[in-house]
This record gives C-alpha cells, structure tokens and sequence, in this order.
C-alpha cells in the first residue's frame, strides 16, 4: 500500500534521496560503506564541504559573511550554545509556543531574558505583532515555525540587533531574506535529511564579543575553524542531508519549492474552513504551511475519522501530545497528491456523517 507520510519529524524524504543513502550504507567508496570510510577521508571532506556551500547557496547566502556548520546534539542544543555565543548581558525572545519557551529556559540559566512578546494568553494560536526589540540588547530571538501548534511568522522584523531564528521546522521551505538574519538554526529531521545533524548557519562577524570562556564543542568560531569537523560529524545524516539539498536544487530551489507547499496548504486549508466537521486551530493569518493544526468539531467522529484516514495508508497525522487533535505536517518532500488523498478522506467523513 502506498503510505502518506505526514509525521512531523523525522518525517517523509524524498524517495530518490533514501534509495542513494541507503546504497551509500552499503557500497560508497569501492566496496566500503559510508559509515565505514574515515570522516578525514577526501570522500567524506568533499561531502561536508558540498553540503555546507548548498546550504549557503539555496539560502543565498554565498559570498556574505556567513558559514554553514553541521553540528550535533539537535535544534535543542542550540537553544544553548547561541546564549552561550551571544548573550553578554541582556537578550530579547519572541515567544511563540513550546520550543520557543525551551529556548529561553536555556537561555535563562546565563541571564533574565526579555520576552519581547508571547502568544501564551491564546495557547499560543497566533503570531504577535507590533512589538519592540530593545536597541541596547545582545541579539533578538524568534521561532520561524512553531511545530506544535501550527502557526508560522510571515514576516519578520527589522531588528537593531542581531536576529537569530529557528528554523528547524520550515528552512529551505519558502523564499525570504535570508540575510535579514545573523545566526539560523534547523535539525534536519524535516526539510533536509535524518535527525541526527543540526544545521547552523552563522554570520561571522557577530562572534566573539561575549566575555565568558566557551566550551570547545560548544564554541561556534572553533566549529567554523575546524571547517566543521572539530570532532566525528554524523557522517550519515550529512551526507543524507547533502543528497536532499542537491534535490532540492535540482528542482528549481526554494523558489520551485514554495509554490508547491502553498498549493499543499491552500488545498489542505479550504478543506478545513469549507468541511464542517473541522476546525483550525491557528489564526488564520499565521496559518503555518508546514504544519496544519485542525480539531474535530464532533468527539464522536474520532474513530471513524482514524479508522479512515489509517485505511488510507496515512500516517503520522495525530497531533502533538501537549495539544491532541490533527497535525497534518506537509514538508518539501510530501507529495501533492498525498495532500489529496487526506481531503479525500476528510470530505467522505462529511458525506458519510
Ligand atoms: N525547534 C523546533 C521549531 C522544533 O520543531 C524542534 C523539534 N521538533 C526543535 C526545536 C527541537 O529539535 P531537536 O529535537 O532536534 O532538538
């Protein structure tokens, strides 16, 4: 049976990109897997240094300052490491749901930080607007897609300060300007390739003004030093990730990407608004196009709902376990037509009820 992967990470990758990993694990170099080959070997260099040059270049960041790095320890660690690089004495966070609220909880342990604003007030449904970045303070944090709860920022601000953004649930998914930002952070494990690898692109010249001694691993001018490979990467998910990003390129970049996860959500959300069955959760303005949040209107319907959607071969579509409800996550490498088979069955629910 065909399945509909719409799990919110890790989650579904290009079918091509998993066929060539998983023939990399079994014959790279002559006979030898790609977990097998030195991290040191010409091989793997020239797969770290194609992903890192990818990166910058679908971003459209070659040439201007910034490095790509990919690190470990998850979008969690960096929730750390960038307090630990940036934060001297004051830091502003926009709080927009539950990884944001885990990025200043790390962020606290080294000072009192600033919520410049929250959408705590309304379970966090909606994007806040019209606040203010204090000129005087460090760096201003923000969530570009909140995973959880299905909403997304469509425009950022202007800050006076360095601007440092996860992405971790919506890079390389829609074109901005990315320039606008000083350090950007993603796990993998949704646009790009396996949990496993986080990556992170830093503008260099925001570093190194902080006055605290910082870990090596943790340090991000010794990572760019060592071009990356301070210690073993994750030699899989890199490479993985590289093959996802050359599709992605392959395809027209961020630009062709785009207008196919706005058709995505544009089918996915008139459904939701015309079947009255559903409900959205998030403010429709900040709708993300990543993650669709949706409730049933009627209880009572849930198992027939889930009866329906599983004997479609979908998968993944339950909702985060803080918030429960729907999540119908539509990464790059989600297909259209998967998207069609979830309105399908969402519209039979409505002819049958
Ligand atoms: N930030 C966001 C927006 C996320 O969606 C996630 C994970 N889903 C994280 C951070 C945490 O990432 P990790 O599990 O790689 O630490």
């Amino acid at each position: 049976m065909k399945r509909h992967n719409f799990s919110a990470g890790p989650c579904v990758l290009p079918r091509e990109v998993m066929e060539k990993s998983a023939q990399a694990v079994l014959d790279y170099d002559n006979g030898l897997s790609l977990i097998e080959i030195s991290h040191r070997s010409k091989a793997f260099v020239d797969i770290m240094e194609q992903a890192r040059s990818l990166a910058l270049e679908l971003l459209g960041l070659e040439g201007k300052g910034y490095k790509a790095l990919f690190l470990q320890g998850g979008a969690s660690t960096q929730f750390l490491m960038v307090a630990l690089n940036m934060l001297e004495k004051r830091a502003g966070y926009l709080n927009t749901g539950t990884w944001s609220s885990k990025a200043i909880k790390e962020a606290k342990i080294f000072d009192d930080i600033y919520e410049v604003a929250s959408s705590e007030n309304a379970g966090f449904n909606y994007i806040p607007k019209g606040y203010d970045i204090p000129e005087n303070y460090d760096y201003f944090h923000c969530t570009s897609n909140n995973t959880i709860f299905g909403t997304q920022m469509k425009a950022f601000p202007n800050s006076p300060i360095p601007m440092v953004c996860d992405m971790s649930s919506d890079i390389f998914s829609r074109t901005l300007d990315f320039t606008k930002f000083d350090i950007i952070y993603a796990g993998a494990q949704k646009n790009m390739g396996p949990a496993g690898t986080t990556l992170v692109i830093v503008k260099e010249d925001v570093l190194g003004k902080v006055s605290r001694k910082i870990p090596s691993m943790m340090d991000y001018k010794i990572h760019i030093g060592k071009g990356s490979m301070f210690n073993t990467p994750p030699v899989f998910a890199v490479y993985t990730s590289m093959l996802t990003l050359q599709w992605l390129k392959n395809k027209g970049g961020i630009a062709a990407i785009e207008k196919e996860n706005e058709k995505k959500a544009q089918l996915m959300y008139s459904e939701i608004d015309l079947n009255p069955l559903f409900k959205g959760y998030a403010t429709k303005e900040d709708r993300s196009f990543m993650n669709a949040t949706f409730t049933l209107e009627n209880e009572n319907l849930k198992d027939t709902f889930d009866t329906m959607w599983k004997e479609a071969g979908i998968n993944g579509l339950n909702g985060h376990r803080s918030v429960g409800g729907y999540r119908a996550s539509m990464y790059n490498a989600l297909s259209l037509d998967s998207v069609k088979v979830l309105v399908e069955i969402m519209s039979e629910l409505e002819r049958k009820a």
